[in-house]
C-alpha cells in the first residue's frame, strides 16, 4: 500500500482500497487552552501523531482520515482561544463524515477521539452510523488523559505525579508534547494545579475516575487552565507512552478489523414450521 492517508489516495486507488477493507480511522480532536506552558493545538499535536504512527505500523490495516479539529468545548470558552462548536451540530457533523465512509463500502470505521468533552459525541456518531448503514463502527480514545488503557504499563510504572496529576494539560499531555514538539513547550510556565475535586465519588484521575459525569465551567475550577501536575513531565515519559500507546493502537486496530458483518433478522417473523 503506497500510502496510509484517506486523501491521498485517487478514487481509483480508492476503490480498490475499499476492496481491501482497512479499519479507516477518523481522528476527532479539538482547540483549546491548555495552560501557559502548551499551545492550544496540544489535543490535535498528540492526537495526529498516535495516529499517523499507527495507521503507518499498521501495515495496511488502516487508513487515516484527515482529523476533525474542533470539537465539543463551550465550558473552556472563557480561556482565549478555544473554538466550541454546537453539540448537536456536531453530532451531525461527525456522523455525516463516518456515513459517508460507509456508504462508499467500507465495513469498518473507528471514530478516534483526542478530547476527553468529544466522548459522548464520538460514542453517538458511531450509534448513529451503525443504525443508520448497518457497518461497524464504535468510539475509542488512544489518550491516557482521558483513558490509560492504551497506555498501560508504561503508564502506570513510570508516572511521577500523585493523585490528581493527570487529567488536563497535566503530566501526561506535557510529557507527550515535550516527546513529539519540545519547540511548543514553555517548561518554565508550567504550573502545578489539582483544580478537580478530590472527594467521595468525584475524582477524574486514573485508574479510578467517577461514576458521576458532570463537567464544569473550566474558569470555576482551575486559575490557570491546568488541571494536574505539569511540572513533574518528562521526555523520557513522553516517549515511552507514546511507544506504548501505538504499540497497543495497532493491535487494537487488528481485533476491531476481526468484528463480524452479522445480518440483521426479523423476530416479528412467525417461526417456520
Ligand atoms: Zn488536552
Amino acid at each position: 500500500m503506497s500510502t496510509f492517508r484517506y486523501d491521498e489516495l485517487t478514487w481509483p486507488e480508492m476503490r480498490a482500497a475499499i476492496a481491501r477493507q482497512p479499519v479507516v480511522l477518523l481522528p476527532f480532536g479539538t482547540v483549546e487552552d491548555h495552560g501557559p506552558h502548551l499551545p492550544i493545538s496540544t489535543d490535535n499535536v498528540i492526537l495526529e501523531a498516535i495516529c499517523v504512527e499507527t495507521a503507518r505500523r499498521a501495515d495496511g490495516a488502516a487508513l487515516l482520515m484527515p482529523l476533525v479539529s474542533y470539537g465539543l468545548d463551550e465550558h473552556h470558552m472563557d480561556f482565549p482561544g478555544t473554538i466550541s462548536v454546537d453539540m448537536h451540530t456536531l453530532l451531525d457533523y461527525v456522523a455525516s463524515v463516518a456515513i459517508s465512509v460507509a456508504r462508499h463500502g467500507f465495513t469498518h470505521v473507528l471514530i478516534v477521539n483526542g478530547h476527553g468533552s468529544n466522548a459522548p459525541i464520538a460514542d453517538l456518531a458511531a450509534r448513529r452510523t451503525v443504525l443508520a448503514t448497518g457497518i461497524v463502527c464504535g468510539a475509542m480514545s488512544p489518550n491516557a488523559a482521558i483513558d490509560p488503557t492504551l497506555a498501560e504499563p508504561t503508564f502506570s510504572q513510570m508516572r511521577r505525579s500523585g493523585p490528581g496529576g493527570v487529567a488536563h494539560a497535566c503530566e501526561y499531555e506535557t510529557a507527550l508534547m515535550l516527546h513529539l514538539r519540545p519547540d511548543l513547550v514553555q517548561m518554565d510556565k508550567a504550573v502545578r494545579e489539582i483544580g478537580q475535586l478530590q472527594i467521595e465519588y468525584f475524582n477524574w484521575d486514573h485508574p479510578a475516575p467517577s461514576i458521576l459525569s458532570w463537567q464544569d465551567w473550566w474558569s470555576r475550577m482551575s486559575e490557570s487552565g491546568v488541571c494536574g501536575d505539569p511540572t513533574v513531565a518528562t521526555a523520557e515519559f513522553g516517549r515511552a507512552l507514546f511507544e506504548t500507546t501505538v504499540a497497543n493502537f495497532v493491535r487494537f486496530v487488528h481485533a476491531f478489523r476481526t468484528l463480524p458483518l452479522r445480518p440483521r433478522r426479523d423476530p416479528h417473523a412467525p417461526p417456520s414450521g
